[in-house]
Protein backbone atom coordinates (compact mmCIF):
# COMPACT_ATOMS: atom_id res chain seq x y z
CA UNK A 1 0.00 0.00 0.00
CA UNK A 2 0.90 3.87 -0.55
CA UNK A 3 1.58 5.18 2.96
CA UNK A 4 -1.21 8.25 4.17
CA UNK A 5 1.24 11.16 4.76
CA UNK A 6 -1.57 12.33 6.62
CA UNK A 7 -3.94 11.65 10.21
CA UNK A 8 -7.66 10.81 10.15
CA UNK A 9 -9.51 13.04 11.68
CA UNK A 10 -13.06 14.39 11.34
CA UNK A 11 -13.89 12.05 8.60
CA UNK A 12 -10.58 12.98 6.28
CA UNK A 13 -7.33 12.22 5.62
CA UNK A 14 -5.28 16.08 7.35
CA UNK A 15 -1.88 17.01 7.75
CA UNK A 16 -0.53 16.87 11.13
CA UNK A 17 1.11 20.11 13.21
CA UNK A 18 4.67 18.77 13.13
CA UNK A 19 6.78 17.52 10.41
CA UNK A 20 8.20 14.83 12.39
CA UNK A 21 8.05 11.62 10.57
CA UNK A 22 8.41 7.78 11.96
CA UNK A 23 10.15 5.72 9.77
CA UNK A 24 8.27 2.17 8.76
CA UNK A 25 11.13 -0.56 8.25
CA UNK A 26 10.24 -4.19 7.03
CA UNK A 27 12.20 -6.15 9.52
CA UNK A 28 13.19 -9.53 6.72
CA UNK A 29 14.53 -6.69 4.85
CA UNK A 30 15.87 -4.05 7.19
CA UNK A 31 14.82 -1.78 4.93
CA UNK A 32 12.58 1.39 5.11
CA UNK A 33 9.46 0.95 3.31
CA UNK A 34 7.58 4.10 4.40
CA UNK A 35 7.14 6.95 6.80
CA UNK A 36 4.48 8.44 8.55
CA UNK A 37 3.50 11.35 10.04
CA UNK A 38 4.74 11.44 14.42
CA UNK A 39 1.44 13.00 15.35
CA UNK A 40 1.97 15.75 18.76
CA UNK A 41 -0.36 16.39 21.42
CA UNK A 42 -1.89 18.85 19.46
CA UNK A 43 -3.12 16.31 16.54
CA UNK A 44 -4.37 14.04 19.70
CA UNK A 45 -6.45 17.26 21.14
CA UNK A 46 -7.64 17.82 17.36
CA UNK A 47 -8.73 14.16 16.71
CA UNK A 48 -10.27 14.02 21.13
CA UNK A 49 -12.12 16.98 19.87
CA UNK A 50 -13.61 15.33 16.87
CA UNK A 51 -14.51 12.19 18.76
CA UNK A 52 -16.12 14.54 21.25
CA UNK A 53 -18.62 16.64 18.81
CA UNK A 54 -19.45 13.12 17.34
CA UNK A 55 -20.28 11.44 20.12
CA UNK A 56 -23.88 12.72 20.56
CA UNK A 57 -24.82 11.72 17.31
CA UNK A 58 -23.45 8.29 17.24
CA UNK A 59 -24.49 7.41 20.66
CA UNK A 60 -28.17 8.38 19.82
CA UNK A 61 -28.10 6.70 16.51
CA UNK A 62 -30.28 3.07 16.59
CA UNK A 63 -28.22 -0.03 17.14
CA UNK A 64 -29.67 -1.49 14.31
CA UNK A 65 -27.58 1.23 11.80
CA UNK A 66 -24.52 1.13 14.03
CA UNK A 67 -25.24 -2.87 13.14
CA UNK A 68 -25.27 -1.64 9.33
CA UNK A 69 -22.00 0.26 10.00
CA UNK A 70 -19.89 -2.64 11.32
CA UNK A 71 -21.21 -4.31 8.64
CA UNK A 72 -19.74 -2.85 6.21
CA UNK A 73 -16.48 -2.75 8.11
CA UNK A 74 -16.77 -6.29 7.82
CA UNK A 75 -17.29 -6.26 4.35
CA UNK A 76 -14.43 -3.54 3.82
CA UNK A 77 -11.87 -5.64 5.65
CA UNK A 78 -12.33 -8.50 3.73
CA UNK A 79 -12.70 -6.34 0.55
CA UNK A 80 -9.29 -5.72 1.68
CA UNK A 81 -7.82 -8.87 3.07
CA UNK A 82 -4.82 -9.72 0.41
CA UNK A 83 -3.65 -5.88 0.87
CA UNK A 84 -4.19 -6.35 4.53
CA UNK A 85 -1.90 -9.33 4.69
CA UNK A 86 1.05 -8.13 2.59
CA UNK A 87 0.81 -4.91 4.79
CA UNK A 88 1.34 -6.74 8.00
CA UNK A 89 4.00 -9.03 6.38
CA UNK A 90 6.03 -5.76 5.02
CA UNK A 91 5.66 -4.14 8.41
CA UNK A 92 5.58 -6.96 10.85
CA UNK A 93 7.27 -9.76 8.91
CA UNK A 94 5.32 -12.44 9.45
CA UNK A 95 5.32 -14.81 6.69
CA UNK A 96 2.38 -14.04 4.30
CA UNK A 97 -0.05 -17.19 5.01
CA UNK A 98 0.28 -16.36 8.55
CA UNK A 99 -0.98 -12.74 7.91
CA UNK A 100 -3.71 -14.32 5.20
CA UNK A 101 -4.43 -16.49 7.90
CA UNK A 102 -4.71 -15.21 11.24
CA UNK A 103 -3.70 -11.16 10.65
CA UNK A 104 -6.05 -10.37 7.97
CA UNK A 105 -8.70 -13.25 9.04
CA UNK A 106 -8.81 -12.87 12.20
CA UNK A 107 -10.13 -8.69 12.35
CA UNK A 108 -12.81 -9.97 9.61
CA UNK A 109 -14.76 -12.50 12.06
CA UNK A 110 -14.29 -9.92 14.89
CA UNK A 111 -15.65 -7.42 12.81
CA UNK A 112 -18.73 -9.55 11.93
CA UNK A 113 -18.89 -10.65 15.79
CA UNK A 114 -19.36 -6.97 16.61
CA UNK A 115 -22.07 -6.41 13.70
CA UNK A 116 -24.18 -9.31 14.95
CA UNK A 117 -23.83 -8.41 18.68
CA UNK A 118 -24.80 -4.55 17.70
CA UNK A 119 -27.79 -5.97 16.52
CA UNK A 120 -29.06 -8.19 19.36
CA UNK A 121 -27.44 -6.91 22.44
CA UNK A 122 -29.70 -6.11 25.08
CA UNK A 123 -28.86 -1.92 25.74
CA UNK A 124 -31.83 -2.07 27.95
CA UNK A 125 -32.31 -4.24 30.96
CA UNK A 126 -35.56 -4.52 33.62
CA UNK A 127 -34.92 -4.81 37.40
CA UNK A 128 -37.76 -4.96 39.33
CA UNK A 129 -39.45 -1.64 39.07
CA UNK A 130 -36.03 -0.41 37.31
CA UNK A 131 -34.83 -0.20 33.27
CA UNK A 132 -31.39 -0.42 33.36
CA UNK A 133 -30.10 1.50 30.48
CA UNK A 134 -27.04 0.50 29.48
CA UNK A 135 -25.04 3.62 27.56
CA UNK A 136 -22.05 4.38 25.86
CA UNK A 137 -18.82 5.38 28.12
CA UNK A 138 -18.21 7.98 25.61
CA UNK A 139 -14.68 8.73 24.01
CA UNK A 140 -12.14 5.71 23.73
CA UNK A 141 -8.42 6.68 23.96
CA UNK A 142 -6.78 3.16 22.05
CA UNK A 143 -3.37 2.55 22.44
CA UNK A 144 -2.35 -0.63 20.29
CA UNK A 145 0.59 -2.57 19.82
CA UNK A 146 2.17 -4.36 16.79
CA UNK A 147 2.54 -8.14 17.73
CA UNK A 148 -1.40 -8.29 16.00
CA UNK A 149 -1.56 -5.30 14.56
CA UNK A 150 -5.07 -5.50 12.77
CA UNK A 151 -6.57 -7.78 15.44
CA UNK A 152 -6.04 -5.49 18.72
CA UNK A 153 -7.22 -2.37 16.94
CA UNK A 154 -10.83 -3.75 15.74
CA UNK A 155 -10.59 -5.49 19.17
CA UNK A 156 -11.03 -2.58 20.51
CA UNK A 157 -12.73 -0.21 18.03
CA UNK A 158 -15.53 -2.76 16.71
CA UNK A 159 -17.07 -3.28 20.10
CA UNK A 160 -16.69 0.81 21.05
CA UNK A 161 -18.39 1.44 17.37
CA UNK A 162 -21.22 -0.99 18.89
CA UNK A 163 -21.74 0.20 21.94
CA UNK A 164 -21.96 4.40 20.47
CA UNK A 165 -18.73 5.14 21.38
CA UNK A 166 -16.48 7.82 19.59
CA UNK A 167 -12.76 6.74 19.25
CA UNK A 168 -9.17 7.82 18.96
CA UNK A 169 -7.03 5.50 17.80
CA UNK A 170 -2.80 5.69 18.75
CA UNK A 171 -1.91 2.48 16.53
CA UNK A 172 1.93 1.16 17.33
CA UNK A 173 4.73 2.81 15.74
CA UNK A 174 6.16 -0.62 14.20
CA UNK A 175 2.63 -0.78 12.45
CA UNK A 176 1.02 2.44 11.55
CA UNK A 177 0.60 0.92 7.97
CA UNK A 178 -2.14 -1.16 8.45
CA UNK A 179 -3.79 0.76 11.11
CA UNK A 180 -3.92 3.69 7.84
CA UNK A 181 -5.75 0.67 5.55
CA UNK A 182 -8.14 0.01 8.67
CA UNK A 183 -8.94 3.94 8.75
CA UNK A 184 -9.66 3.74 4.59
CA UNK A 185 -11.84 0.75 5.70
CA UNK A 186 -13.59 2.29 8.28
CA UNK A 187 -14.18 5.39 5.53
CA UNK A 188 -15.65 3.10 2.79
CA UNK A 189 -17.77 1.43 5.32
CA UNK A 190 -19.48 5.02 5.52
CA UNK A 191 -18.99 5.24 9.75
CA UNK A 192 -20.19 8.93 10.10
CA UNK A 193 -17.18 11.77 10.45
CA UNK A 194 -15.55 11.92 13.79
CA UNK A 195 -16.64 8.68 14.99
CA UNK A 196 -13.01 6.91 14.24
CA UNK A 197 -9.90 9.12 14.16
CA UNK A 198 -6.47 7.47 13.87
CA UNK A 199 -3.69 10.01 15.07
CA UNK A 200 -0.25 7.94 14.11
CA UNK A 201 2.68 8.79 16.72
CA UNK A 202 5.20 8.06 19.46
CA UNK A 203 4.01 6.35 22.31
CA UNK A 204 5.90 8.88 24.78
CA UNK A 205 4.75 11.75 22.77
CA UNK A 206 1.07 10.84 20.77
CA UNK A 207 0.32 7.93 23.35
CA UNK A 208 0.68 9.81 26.23
CA UNK A 209 -1.19 12.98 25.33
CA UNK A 210 -4.48 10.72 24.10
CA UNK A 211 -4.25 8.57 27.69
CA UNK A 212 -3.87 11.89 29.82
CA UNK A 213 -6.70 13.88 27.27
CA UNK A 214 -9.29 15.00 29.60
CA UNK A 215 -11.76 14.15 26.69
CA UNK A 216 -11.16 10.92 26.52
CA UNK A 217 -13.51 8.97 29.06
CA UNK A 218 -12.12 5.40 28.62
CA UNK A 219 -8.36 4.40 28.00
CA UNK A 220 -8.11 0.97 26.37
CA UNK A 221 -4.36 -0.16 26.15
CA UNK A 222 -2.84 -3.17 24.89
CA UNK A 223 0.87 -3.80 25.47
CA UNK A 224 3.75 -3.89 27.58
CA UNK A 225 3.09 -4.32 31.48
CA UNK A 226 5.74 -1.20 32.27
CA UNK A 227 3.19 1.30 30.23
CA UNK A 228 0.06 -0.01 31.39
CA UNK A 229 1.36 0.71 34.89
CA UNK A 230 1.92 4.42 34.06
CA UNK A 231 -1.23 4.41 31.85
CA UNK A 232 -3.41 2.91 34.31
CA UNK A 233 -1.96 5.63 37.38
CA UNK A 234 -3.08 7.91 35.06
CA UNK A 235 -6.33 7.22 34.57
CA UNK A 236 -6.56 6.44 38.30
CA UNK A 237 -5.63 10.27 39.15
CA UNK A 238 -8.07 11.48 36.70
CA UNK A 239 -11.35 8.64 37.86
CA UNK A 240 -10.69 7.46 34.29
CA UNK A 241 -12.05 4.30 32.93
CA UNK A 242 -9.19 2.08 32.20
CA UNK A 243 -9.01 -1.09 29.94
CA UNK A 244 -5.39 -2.77 30.30
CA UNK A 245 -4.20 -6.27 28.17
CA UNK A 246 -0.83 -6.79 29.59
CA UNK A 247 1.87 -9.70 29.32
CA UNK A 248 1.52 -13.47 30.25
CA UNK A 249 3.77 -16.10 30.69
CA UNK A 250 1.41 -18.72 30.22
CA UNK A 251 1.42 -22.49 31.59
CA UNK A 252 0.89 -25.82 29.02
CA UNK A 253 0.27 -27.98 31.45
CA UNK A 254 0.30 -31.32 30.15
CA UNK A 255 -0.71 -34.18 32.38
CA UNK A 256 0.95 -37.86 32.86
CA UNK A 257 -2.51 -39.45 30.63
CA UNK A 258 -2.40 -37.00 28.02
CA UNK A 259 -1.25 -37.13 23.95
CA UNK A 260 1.91 -36.39 25.22
CA UNK A 261 3.29 -36.24 21.39
CA UNK A 262 0.56 -33.88 20.58
CA UNK A 263 0.87 -31.86 23.51
CA UNK A 264 4.13 -31.31 22.79
CA UNK A 265 3.78 -30.37 18.73
CA UNK A 266 0.85 -27.98 19.49
CA UNK A 267 2.32 -26.89 22.38
CA UNK A 268 5.81 -25.85 20.41
CA UNK A 269 3.60 -24.34 17.41
CA UNK A 270 2.13 -22.17 19.75
CA UNK A 271 4.89 -20.72 21.09
CA UNK A 272 6.72 -20.18 17.46
CA UNK A 273 3.46 -18.90 16.02
CA UNK A 274 4.08 -14.95 15.31
CA UNK A 275 8.30 -15.80 15.91
CA UNK A 276 6.71 -15.93 19.77
CA UNK A 277 4.73 -12.41 19.71
CA UNK A 278 2.06 -13.45 21.27
CA UNK A 279 0.89 -12.11 25.05
CA UNK A 280 -1.31 -15.66 25.41
CA UNK A 281 1.76 -17.72 24.29
CA UNK A 282 2.05 -20.86 26.35
CA UNK A 283 5.90 -20.37 26.73
CA UNK A 284 6.12 -22.68 30.06
CA UNK A 285 5.62 -26.13 28.97
CA UNK A 286 5.12 -27.96 32.54
CA UNK A 287 6.02 -31.90 32.25
CA UNK A 288 5.52 -34.69 34.62
CA UNK A 289 9.22 -35.68 35.89
CA UNK A 290 8.53 -39.14 34.07
CA UNK A 291 7.78 -38.05 31.32
CA UNK A 292 10.68 -34.96 31.05
CA UNK A 293 13.06 -36.42 28.89
CA UNK A 294 10.71 -37.68 26.50
CA UNK A 295 8.87 -34.21 25.92
CA UNK A 296 12.46 -32.02 25.62
CA UNK A 297 13.22 -34.57 23.15
CA UNK A 298 10.26 -34.26 21.05
CA UNK A 299 10.53 -30.13 21.87
CA UNK A 300 13.52 -30.02 20.50
CA UNK A 301 13.07 -31.99 17.44
CA UNK A 302 9.77 -29.87 16.79
CA UNK A 303 11.28 -26.73 17.59
CA UNK A 304 13.95 -27.17 14.69
CA UNK A 305 11.24 -27.94 12.22
CA UNK A 306 10.76 -24.14 12.69
CA UNK A 307 13.82 -22.33 11.95
CA UNK A 308 12.58 -21.47 8.16
CA UNK A 309 9.00 -21.36 9.03
CA UNK A 310 9.06 -18.61 11.12
CA UNK A 311 9.45 -15.08 10.23
CA UNK A 312 11.77 -12.69 12.25
CA UNK A 313 10.81 -10.11 15.14
CA UNK A 314 9.68 -6.68 14.54
CA UNK A 315 12.67 -4.70 15.03
CA UNK A 316 16.14 -4.86 16.29
CA UNK A 317 14.94 -3.43 19.97
CA UNK A 318 13.12 -6.67 20.07
CA UNK A 319 15.65 -9.06 18.85
CA UNK A 320 18.35 -7.42 21.32
CA UNK A 321 16.01 -7.89 24.37
CA UNK A 322 15.24 -11.61 23.00
CA UNK A 323 18.51 -13.05 23.17
CA UNK A 324 19.34 -11.09 26.11
CA UNK A 325 16.99 -13.06 27.78
CA UNK A 326 18.05 -16.00 25.83
CA UNK A 327 21.69 -15.26 27.45
CA UNK A 328 20.49 -15.37 30.81
CA UNK A 329 18.82 -18.48 30.85
CA UNK A 330 22.54 -19.64 29.87
CA UNK A 331 23.82 -18.10 32.75
CA UNK A 332 21.31 -19.21 35.11
CA UNK A 333 21.75 -22.56 33.97
CA UNK A 334 19.13 -23.72 31.95
CA UNK A 335 20.01 -26.56 29.57
CA UNK A 336 19.74 -25.19 25.73
CA UNK A 337 18.34 -27.87 23.64
CA UNK A 338 17.50 -25.92 20.33
CA UNK A 339 18.52 -22.34 19.13
CA UNK A 340 20.41 -20.32 21.54
CA UNK A 341 21.76 -16.36 20.77
CA UNK A 342 23.36 -16.21 18.13
CA UNK A 343 21.42 -14.56 14.86
CA UNK A 344 20.80 -17.01 12.15
CA UNK A 345 20.85 -15.02 9.63
CA UNK A 346 22.85 -12.17 8.18
CA UNK A 347 19.78 -9.84 7.45
CA UNK A 348 17.04 -9.35 9.27
CA UNK A 349 15.76 -9.45 12.68
CA UNK A 350 15.85 -13.43 13.11
CA UNK A 351 16.25 -15.45 16.10
CA UNK A 352 16.32 -19.30 15.95
CA UNK A 353 13.67 -21.00 17.54
CA UNK A 354 14.91 -21.72 21.14
CA UNK A 355 14.03 -24.38 23.68
CA UNK A 356 15.53 -24.15 27.24
CA UNK A 357 15.16 -27.51 28.99
CA UNK A 358 15.93 -28.02 33.32
CA UNK A 359 14.13 -24.31 33.79
CA UNK A 360 12.96 -24.04 37.42
CA UNK A 361 10.21 -22.10 38.54
CA UNK A 362 12.32 -19.03 39.88
CA UNK A 363 14.09 -18.31 36.61
CA UNK A 364 14.37 -15.45 34.74
CA UNK A 365 12.93 -17.04 31.77
CA UNK A 366 10.51 -18.98 33.64
CA UNK A 367 8.99 -15.75 35.11
CA UNK A 368 9.22 -12.66 32.75
CA UNK A 369 7.60 -12.26 29.51
CA UNK A 370 10.92 -13.18 26.38
CA UNK A 371 8.29 -12.23 23.56
CA UNK A 372 10.40 -14.25 21.50
CA UNK A 373 10.53 -18.09 19.84
CA UNK A 374 11.51 -19.22 23.42
CA UNK A 375 9.77 -22.09 25.24
CA UNK A 376 10.71 -23.23 28.75
CA UNK A 377 10.00 -26.70 29.71
CA UNK A 378 9.69 -27.02 33.69
CA UNK A 379 9.56 -30.14 35.21
CA UNK A 380 6.97 -30.97 37.95
CA UNK A 381 6.56 -33.81 40.80
CA UNK A 382 2.55 -34.10 41.21
CA UNK A 383 -0.66 -32.37 40.40
CA UNK A 384 -0.22 -29.68 42.94
CA UNK A 385 3.19 -28.97 41.86
CA UNK A 386 1.99 -28.14 38.41
CA UNK A 387 -0.55 -26.13 39.83
CA UNK A 388 1.44 -24.26 42.38
CA UNK A 389 4.34 -23.69 39.41
CA UNK A 390 1.51 -22.86 36.67
CA UNK A 391 0.15 -20.58 39.35
CA UNK A 392 3.40 -18.75 40.16
CA UNK A 393 4.03 -16.07 37.95
CA UNK A 394 2.62 -12.40 38.55
CA UNK A 395 0.85 -12.92 35.15
CA UNK A 396 -2.56 -15.12 34.26
CA UNK A 397 -3.33 -14.26 30.78
CA UNK A 398 -3.71 -17.67 29.44
CA UNK A 399 -3.02 -21.24 29.38
CA UNK A 400 -3.91 -24.99 27.98
CA UNK A 401 -4.33 -28.36 29.90
CA UNK A 402 -3.56 -31.87 28.22
CA UNK A 403 -5.33 -35.02 30.19
CA UNK A 404 -6.46 -38.48 28.85
CA UNK A 405 -10.05 -37.46 30.67
CA UNK A 406 -11.65 -34.01 29.47
CA UNK A 407 -13.22 -33.93 33.10
CA UNK A 408 -9.54 -34.07 34.32
CA UNK A 409 -8.11 -31.31 32.60
CA UNK A 410 -11.31 -28.91 33.41
CA UNK A 411 -10.58 -29.91 37.08
CA UNK A 412 -7.28 -28.59 36.76
CA UNK A 413 -8.50 -25.59 34.51
CA UNK A 414 -10.50 -24.23 36.92
CA UNK A 415 -7.84 -23.90 39.49
CA UNK A 416 -6.11 -21.90 37.29
CA UNK A 417 -5.39 -17.94 38.04
CA UNK A 418 -5.57 -17.20 34.35
CA UNK A 419 -8.07 -15.72 31.77
CA UNK A 420 -8.19 -18.23 29.20
CA UNK A 421 -7.07 -21.88 29.39
CA UNK A 422 -7.91 -24.19 25.99
CA UNK A 423 -8.51 -27.56 27.21
CA UNK A 424 -7.12 -30.68 24.94
CA UNK A 425 -5.91 -28.24 21.78
CA UNK A 426 -9.75 -26.02 21.80
CA UNK A 427 -9.66 -23.98 19.44
CA UNK A 428 -9.41 -20.08 19.29
CA UNK A 429 -12.91 -18.58 19.49
CA UNK A 430 -13.26 -15.26 18.36
CA UNK A 431 -16.52 -14.60 20.45
CA UNK A 432 -15.02 -15.85 23.68
CA UNK A 433 -13.89 -12.76 26.69
CA UNK A 434 -10.33 -12.70 26.88
CA UNK A 435 -8.40 -11.31 29.22
CA UNK A 436 -5.82 -11.49 32.41
CA UNK A 437 -5.75 -12.50 35.88
CA UNK A 438 -3.24 -11.02 38.12
CA UNK A 439 -0.65 -8.20 36.62
CA UNK A 440 -1.73 -9.66 32.76
CA UNK A 441 -4.64 -6.68 32.69
CA UNK A 442 -7.79 -5.04 33.96
CA UNK A 443 -11.32 -6.16 31.48
CA UNK A 444 -11.94 -8.33 28.83
CA UNK A 445 -11.71 -8.53 24.97
CA UNK A 446 -13.90 -10.14 22.42
CA UNK A 447 -17.44 -11.21 22.41
CA UNK A 448 -20.45 -9.64 24.47
CA UNK A 449 -18.18 -9.32 27.53
CA UNK A 450 -15.74 -7.06 25.52
CA UNK A 451 -18.65 -4.78 24.38
CA UNK A 452 -19.75 -4.57 27.74
CA UNK A 453 -16.73 -2.86 28.87
CA UNK A 454 -17.47 0.40 26.37
CA UNK A 455 -20.92 0.27 28.05
CA UNK A 456 -22.18 2.02 31.18
CA UNK A 457 -25.66 1.80 33.18
CA UNK A 458 -28.36 4.25 34.37
CA UNK A 459 -31.11 3.18 36.05
CA UNK A 460 -34.24 4.35 36.01
CA UNK A 461 -37.15 3.29 38.76
CA UNK A 462 -40.80 3.52 37.99
P1 LIG B 1 4.70 -0.74 24.53
O1 LIG B 1 3.87 -0.99 25.71
O2 LIG B 1 5.84 0.19 24.66
O3 LIG B 1 3.80 -0.21 23.31
C1 LIG B 1 2.42 -0.48 23.14
C2 LIG B 1 1.70 0.79 22.71
O4 LIG B 1 1.82 1.77 23.73
C3 LIG B 1 2.29 1.44 21.45
O5 LIG B 1 1.27 2.01 20.68
C4 LIG B 1 3.16 2.53 22.03
O6 LIG B 1 3.36 3.59 21.14
C5 LIG B 1 2.35 2.98 23.22
N1 LIG B 1 3.11 3.65 24.27
C6 LIG B 1 4.42 3.49 24.59
N2 LIG B 1 4.75 4.30 25.61
C7 LIG B 1 3.64 4.99 25.95
C8 LIG B 1 3.33 5.96 26.94
N3 LIG B 1 4.25 6.41 27.79
N4 LIG B 1 2.06 6.45 27.00
C9 LIG B 1 1.11 5.99 26.18
N5 LIG B 1 1.34 5.09 25.21
C10 LIG B 1 2.58 4.57 25.10
O7 LIG B 1 5.20 -2.12 24.02
P2 LIG B 1 6.43 -2.39 23.02
O8 LIG B 1 7.63 -1.59 23.35
O9 LIG B 1 5.91 -2.26 21.67
O10 LIG B 1 6.75 -3.87 23.40
C11 LIG B 1 7.52 -4.12 24.57
C12 LIG B 1 7.01 -5.34 25.28
O11 LIG B 1 5.62 -5.24 25.55
C13 LIG B 1 7.10 -6.62 24.50
O12 LIG B 1 8.35 -7.16 24.50
C14 LIG B 1 6.06 -7.46 25.18
O13 LIG B 1 6.58 -8.05 26.34
C15 LIG B 1 5.03 -6.50 25.57
N6 LIG B 1 3.89 -6.50 24.64
C16 LIG B 1 2.76 -7.10 25.02
C17 LIG B 1 1.70 -7.12 24.16
C18 LIG B 1 0.43 -7.76 24.50
O14 LIG B 1 -0.35 -8.05 23.62
N7 LIG B 1 0.15 -7.99 25.75
C19 LIG B 1 1.79 -6.54 22.92
C20 LIG B 1 2.97 -5.90 22.56
C21 LIG B 1 4.00 -5.87 23.45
Amino acid sequence: MKAHDAIYIDGAWRPAAGQDVIEVVDPAEERVIATVPAGTALDIDTAVRAARAALPGWAATPPAERAARLTALRDSLEARKDEIAETVTAELGSPLPFSQAVHAAVPVAVAGSYAELAASYSFEEKVGNSTVLLEPVGVVGAITPWNYPLHQVVAKVAPALAAGCTIVLKPAEDTPLVAQLFAEAVHDAGVPAGVFNLVTGLGPVAGQALAEHPGVDLVSFTGSTAVGRQIGAVAGAAVKKVALELGGKSANVILPGADLARAVAVGVANVMSNSGQTCSAWTRMLVHREQYDEAVSLAATAAAKYTDRIGPLVSDKQRRRVRAYIEQGITEGARLVAGGPDYPRERGYWVSPTVFADVTPEMTIAQEEIFGPVLTILRYEDEEDALRIANGTVYGLAGAVWAADEAEAVAFARRMETGQVDINGGRFNPRAPFGGYKQSGIGRELGAHGLAEYLQTKSLQF
